[in-house]
């Protein structure tokens, strides 16, 4: 019978060397694990095998914890990202109603907004003089939006400030944005991206798995709707995220599901730029309230989560963001440590995760990244959105030129 691992062995696991843990683990969680590391591959692992690793306990969860370290250093070196972003919700205003969102509000409520596009230009212009690369654009889905709203922000946007790459609309804005125009779904996507669309957030994503969903958000976009914006947006050169909610009503072999659904996803079409996975922020949910949902992720979760990613999508999608937001400081640092290379995105503005009860913040600073970066041994870069930049943030004084390499590289 497996042991459950204590918290203080969870945060300490970063000490653990593979050599001493992998002699305490089960023959068949070790040789899973040897097996990812040796071929650097998820996909040499059987889908019995990833549920294995995903129920891990007690020394095998320490083990699978080590083995994402390991396998991430090989795969993404000891370089975390950051993205320096702002959140632009445009409004809080929603009709779909999912239970596990806090944000949302409906038409008659007092605290209700919705940001004109002259707004939303402002504040792409306020993000840009701080420093900004991206403006991430989601909002609620409230009716009767006219009907080229979201073409209509992207202009705005562009105009405010032409060098603004734009991450914005979620896949279930993109369902809404269809029926609204009428328009097919890949002609819709397209005049998006012609109007300054750069990639799409894969959020909506929360669980794929109807009987989940519906449990989630009776209204919401199904498993194959979802996928479907995502291989179309994909096919159309716009690239996205990828995302899992974890923590409320779903199980391990959920995670194990939908990590191989997006390695076939990619495998297709290599439009992800990574994967994020998402704690549910539990407090001031009805999900919770309800009593549908668990009290959100254990700290084994979310350790595990990230380093399940890491196994499974080894080959497939190689940036593994903490979602800082979601978490505290010493827990993305522990991320960091299970198999995660990316920080996400300072979030001038984050609304979502704290009307759900977070209490990580809205705002973290370069400086900051920089810091919670350097404290764990790792090297801090900014980046842009789709990896394809990175701008390494090493005080120079403090490295051998061997050890600052380039100051940028594209
Ligand atoms: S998650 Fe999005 S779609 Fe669902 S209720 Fe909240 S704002 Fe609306």
């Amino acid at each position: 019978m497996l042991r459950e691992v204590s918290k203080s062995e969870l945060e300490s696991f970063p000490a653990l060397e593979w050599e001493e843990i992998s002699r305490r683990i089960t023959p068949e969680v070790r040789s899973s694990l040897e097996r990812v590391l040796e071929y650097q591959d998820g996909a040499t692992l059987s889908l019995d095998q990833s549920y294995a690793l995903a129920n891990a306990d007690g020394d095998d969860l320490l083990g699978l914890l080590v083995a994402a370290n390991m396998l991430r250093a090989e795969l993404a070196g000891n370089i975390v990202t950051y993205v320096v972003n702002r959140n632009i919700n445009f409004t809080n205003i929603c009709f779909v109603g999912c239970k596990f969102c806090a944000f949302s509000r409906g038409p008659r409520e007092a605290d209700t907004y919705f940001l004109t596009l002259d707004q939303m230009a402002e504040k792409t212009i306020e993000a840009w003089q701080l420093g900004a690369s991206e403006v991430c654009i989601q909002g609620g889905l409230p009716r009767n939006l006219p009907k080229y709203h979201y073409r209509d922000i992207l202009r705005a946007v562009k105009k405010a400030v032409p060098q603004m790459h734009i991450h914005a609309f979620s896949p279930m804005e993109i369902v809404y944005g269809v029926e609204l125009t009428g328009m097919p779904l890949a002609d819709y996507l397209s005049m998006l991206r012609e109007n300054g669309l750069g990639t799409l957030p894969g959020t909506a994503a929360e669980i794929l798995d109807d009987e989940i969903r519906h449990i989630l958000s009776a209204n919401k976009l199904t498993t194959a709707q979802w996928i479907d914006v995502i291989r179309t947006a994909h096919r159309r050169g716009i690239r996205t995220t990828s995302t899992l909610m974890y923590g409320h009503a779903e199980t391990p072999a959920h995670w194990v599901r939908q990590m191989r659904l997006l390695r076939e996803i990619q495998s297709e079409t290599g439009g992800f730029t990574e994967f994020v996975p998402l704690g549910f922020v539990h407090q001031n949910t009805i999900l919770f309230q309800q009593g549908l949902s668990r009290t959100g992720p254990t700290l084994a979760e979310h350790l595990k989560v990230h380093a399940l990613a890491r196994i499974l999508l080894a080959g497939s999608i190689n940036n593994i963001q903490v979602s800082w937001v979601k978490l505290n400081r010493q827990l993305s640092q522990l991320c960091l440590h299970a198999g995660a290379n990316d920080y996400g995105g300072t979030l001038m503005e984050e609304n979502i995760s704290r009307e759900a009860g977070a209490t990580a913040g809205q705002y973290t600073s370069p400086e900051d990244f920089q810091n919670l970066i350097l404290e764990i041994g790792r090297i801090p870069a900014e980046r842009n959105t789709t990896y394809s930049r990175i701008n390494i943030k090493v005080p120079l004084d403090e490295y051998t030129a061997e050890q600052a390499f380039e100051a940028e590289f594209a």
